[in-house]
């Protein structure tokens, strides 16, 4: 054999596969990425500031096919990934934990000094297209050559974002296997909505709590960031409710504005307006953005104060559709985990390894989808040293 074991994917959780292995044990690891350069995604994550992890581990902030066991690997230090770099890290005032310089590139610089200085062999521009088993290990094909492993690690990644070299053409390696891919969507992303409300919005960005409305009952409220766009809703909270959104058809969002003030306040303010002798169209004046309060006062069916009040608390946006993969963040959905392993094993071709985005979990916006793939792919490594 080549080597002990092949990595697909120079990515997160291709990355903390290879490291592991390597400060785990005296073997030969071979990492192979179809892009030019290893780690283009997670030198663009976070805006380009890398947020890797967060504080607030849990079970709630990941979905998918097998969640109890993401809690395992990923819900347990929140720093985990962080130890794979040589540089200091700190959380936000959300809990969302960069490095100290906030610069994801210099991740992936740290990621290739420790990977050379470990002697990890990495070829670029290789793209893997087909995976067979072969005596005592698998044969690994790229265009130009084949290379052989006792292991395999898959770590490609999912569907978002294809000019990061994860184009979803990976899932089709392990299908052979026996492997199912469960339906895939495009999460952490922008929403299309219904826009007959919010014509006059486009740009104007409000800070609000954002509901998941799916089959009239609410499945999730954040406070953050709204932004109104020419095809629906863009911002934080958007992106984090999309995860519970772009799967279900039937979905509502629902912006609550002014989340600081109560009801009765707001009724207050607004019938003193209507005393002092407003226009009906300025009656959130000075409270609320012009243009968003013309737009609820619009939207309202009486110009009474309590009606006014009740649309500004439940402004409802139907949910169309997403922007797409090329949009999103991350993929929902993937490998179906009821064919893999606690210790992210194939339980059809033994020796075959998954880690990261191409398995059917997804994280909540916020650090939770390079923390699973972080953890993932050393929890994989770790799988294949037992056996080493
Ligand atoms: C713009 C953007 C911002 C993000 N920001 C954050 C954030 O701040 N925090 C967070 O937690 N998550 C963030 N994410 C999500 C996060 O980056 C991913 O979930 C994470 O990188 C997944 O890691 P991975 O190793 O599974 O896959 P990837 O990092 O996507 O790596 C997979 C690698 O495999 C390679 N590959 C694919 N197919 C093959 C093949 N056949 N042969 C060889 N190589 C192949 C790809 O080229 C790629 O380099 C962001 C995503 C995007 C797109």
């Amino acid at each position: 054999m080549d080597y002990d074991v092949i990595i697909i994917g120079g990515g997160a959780s291709g990355l903390a596969c290879a490291v592991t292995l390597l400060k785990g044990a005296e073997c030969k690891v071979c990492v192979l990425e179809a892009g030019e350069r290893l780690g283009r995604k997670l030198a663009a994550t976070g805006n380009g500031q890398g947020n890797i992890s967060n504080t607030e581990l849990g079970s709630s902030h990941y979905h998918g096919g097998n969640v109890p066991l993401a809690e395992k690997i990923a819900c347990v230090d929140p720093y985990e990934g962080a130890r794979f770099f040589n540089c200091l890290f700190a959380p936000d005032d959300k809990g969302r934990i960069y490095p100290a310089g906030k610069q994801a590139s210099a991740l992936v610089d740290s990621l290739n000094f420790t990977l050379k200085s470990l002697g990890a062999e990495i070829y670029t521009a290789s793209r893997v297209t087909d995976i067979t088993r072969i005596n005592g290990g698998f044969a690994v094909n790229t265009a130009n050559k084949t290379f052989t492993s006792r292991f395999v690690a898959l770590c490609a990644g999912g569907k978002a974002q294809k000019h990061f070299g994860t184009d979803g053409s990976a899932y089709a390696l392990v299908r052979k296997f026996g492997h199912a891919v469960t339906p895939l969507y495009p999460s952490l992303v922008q929403l299309k909505t219904d826009v007959t409300h919010i014509k006059t919005l486009k740009g104007i960005r409000a800070e609000c709590n954002a509901t998941a409305v799916v089959g009239g009952k609410r499945v999730k409220t954040v406070r953050g960031d709204v932004i109104f766009t020419e095809y629906g809703v863009s911002g934080n909270a958007v992106f984090t409710l999309s995860a519970y959104l772009t799967d279900k058809p039937d979905s509502v969002v629902s912006l609550e504005f002014l989340p600081d003030f109560s009801a009765e306040d707001i009724e207050k303010d607004v019938n003193a307006k209507i005393n002092a002798g407003y226009p009906v169209a300025e009656l959130l004046s000075g409270t609320l953005h012009n243009q968003i309060g013309r737009a609820v006062v619009r939207r309202a069916q009486s110009p009474e104060a309590k009606e006014i009040v009740r649309v500004l608390k439940n402004f409802t946006l139907e949910v169309k559709g997403t922007l797409g993969f090329d949009y999103a963040q991350v993929t929902k959905g993937g490998i179906d985990m009821r064919g893999v392993t606690d210790g992210l094993e194939s339980k059809f071709a033994p020796g075959l390894y998954f880690a990261g985005e191409i398995l059917d979990i997804d994280g909540d916006c916020g650090g939770y989808n390079l923390h699973w793939a972080f953890t993932g792919g050393k929890r994989a490594a770790l799988s294949i040293l037992e056996k080493l």
